[in-house]
């Protein structure tokens, strides 16, 4: 099993080669491992934050021409014949502009988060999937913090009783389509961000589509089927999965990392009952929509401790937040073992 590893500008000058054919590496890290071995102190220093075994985000690595998630991209499998390149990013690519580092001020300060933070939220690819009473302020918060690119889907029109919590379609907007109505919003509140609207529903033929090229998927639905497709889409493609929902004055939120906890049929083995028109509150996803965004935006920068192997309940009318464990299911359809 041969790899061809292409290696581009400073990768060129550490390594004094062009290119490099690596044998029996099953993924991404393992590759990186015996290029390590074969080049030395000069290649890792490139590649890896001192000290650790975490990529620098200073470093573009292609498999067969994408690129491979951020997040989760050590683990891309490798298999004979791929093609893998190497490089810098190109000039300008996550580099910070004045503007942004005045408009990102306040965050670039907090310890840990600093320019190295923002420059990962500008390289980074968020799906918010549903631009309902979760994905209003779950998408506002993403763009507002400078992710690079969002894409937001969702199949629906507005209508006016979704307005009591659904904060970024106005009452202008009934009867327009959910993701045009965000993309004018969201596109004033923030000009640097990629935005990408999709007016389309989850389904089997596009949910690996969608997350293929993400770093983070955002569960801002409705219903199970929905959840389920991109659940199974994000384990098969081992992107992070942050689940919420809602209903009257309670929230539930957590952060799916496939391969490190359980995934979301894990913890709903069957599809909950679900009543067709359901009691909301708009501050209850107003406060779990935010805490998904602060999900996203923590595993992106890589700071903090993500809601992985936990359920965070919320009940906003008696003010309590409780955590419940949640396990892997080693004989889950989704995730299992078997
Ligand atoms: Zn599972």
């Amino acid at each position: 099993m041969a790899i061809t590893v292409k290696f581009f500008a400073s990768f060129r000058e550490a390594t004094g080669k062009e290119q490099e054919t690596i044998e029996g590496a099953a993924n991404v890290a393992s590759l990186l491992e015996q290029l390590t071995r074969r080049f030395g102190d000069k290649l890792s220093r490139l590649l890896y934050e001192p000290g650790t075994n975490k990529l620098r985000d200073t470093v573009n690595i292609l498999v067969n021409g994408r690129g491979i998630n951020l997040l989760s991209g050590l683990r891309t499998e490798l298999k004979d014949g791929d093609v893998v390149a190497i490089f810098p990013p190109v000039s300008g690519g996550a580099a910070l502009t004045p503007e942004e580092l005045e408009r990102y001020n306040r965050q670039i300060i907090i310890s840990g988060f600093e320019k190295r933070g923002q420059r990962k939220l500008k390289r980074a690819r968020v799906l918010v999937a549903g631009l309902g009473g979760l994905g209003s302020p779950a998408s506002a918060y993403l763009v507002a913090a400078g992710v690079g690119h969002l894409t937001i889907l969702d199949a629906e029109q507005v209508e006016l009783s979704n307005l009591n919590r659904q904060i970024l379609h106005w009452s202008s907007d009934v009867g327009r389509p959910k993701a045009a109505s965000a993309i004018e919003k969201l596109s004033k509140m923030n000009p640097n961000v990629e935005l990408e609207g999709r007016p389309e529903a989850v389904t089997r033929e596009n949910a690996d589509e969608l997350v293929e090229s993400v770093d983070v998927v955002i569960d801002g639905m409705d219903n199970y089927h929905a959840r389920y497709l991109l659940n199974e889409a994000c384990v098969r493609r081992q992107v992070p999965f942050i689940h919420g929902a809602v209903e009257g004055f309670v929230g539930q939120m957590t952060t799916i990392i496939p391969g490190e906890g359980p995934c979301l049929r894990c913890i709903f083995p069957k599809e909950p009952p679900s009543a067709q028109v359901r009691p909301v509150l708009g501050p209850t996803p107003g406060v779990m929509g935010c805490l998904q965004a602060m999900e996203a935006i923590k595993l992106i920068v890589g700071i903090g401790k993500p809601l992985v192997g936990q359920m965070l309940l919320f009940d906003g009318g008696e003010m309590v937040f409780d955590f419940i464990q949640v396990r892997r299911d080693p004989n889950c359809p989704t995730c299992g073992d078997v």
